[in-house]
């Protein structure tokens, strides 16, 4: 941040009084603008044992596959972000269940909270920010043409749940970006 959004002013990087860590702090107004992490929504959607995925339309890591997910907006729930991502990138209505996965992305300031999902009817579709929206089983799932670490974890520990019974909560942190391919 280099001006203030409050006043124009340009921001000086420090410590303010009583604080421990460098903050973006108006010369001219005073004000602190902190910089916190964004929460991210998703889920696996489940229909008759497959689950939705959805390739990338847009970037980062467009053309790799996702389960649908997004930055969470003001004024919603959790459980209502990961249903209007399903809605949005796979056209479809799903119920929420049990949270699946907590993934801290450490290096992209972002939390990503993952659900799992039901079909609240069977139809889906493309949605505009996906190239190719499909149900896949586990077998299926394109292992290497994931798009983000946190998608890779949360089907893992899916799949392992789902073959032992259970619906448990994992939780993982990721210090750094993948590989670019
Ligand atoms: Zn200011």
């Amino acid at each position: 941040m280099n001006f203030c959004p409050s006043c124009g002013a340009a921001v000086v990087r420090r410590i303010p009084a009583g604080d421990h860590l460098p903050r973006d702090v108006c010369s001219a107004c005073g004000a602190v603008h902190y910089h916190n992490p964004k929460l991210v929504a998703g889920c696996v959607a489940e229909s008759g044992g497959r689950i939705l995925l959805c390739r990338r339309a847009i970037e980062p890591r467009r053309g790799f596959w996702t389960v649908p997910a997004g930055f969470m907006e003001n004024g919603e729930t959790l459980q209502q972000a990961a249903a209007r991502e399903c809605q949005e990138e796979a056209l479809a209505q799903v119920e929420v269940g049990r949270l699946c996965a907590i993934v801290h992305v450490l290096h992209a300031q972002q939390v990503h909270v993952m659900f799992r999902a039901t079909f609240a009817s069977p139809e889906f579709g493309v949605g505009v920010e996906s190239l190719e929206v499909k149900l896949a089983a586990e077998h299926e799932i394109p292992w290497a043409e994931l798009a983000f670490p946190s998608v890779v974890f949360t089907l893992r520990r899916f799949l392992e749940d789902r073959a032992a019974g259970r619906e448990e909560l994992h939780f993982a942190a990721i210090e750094r970006p993948p590989a670019q391919g």
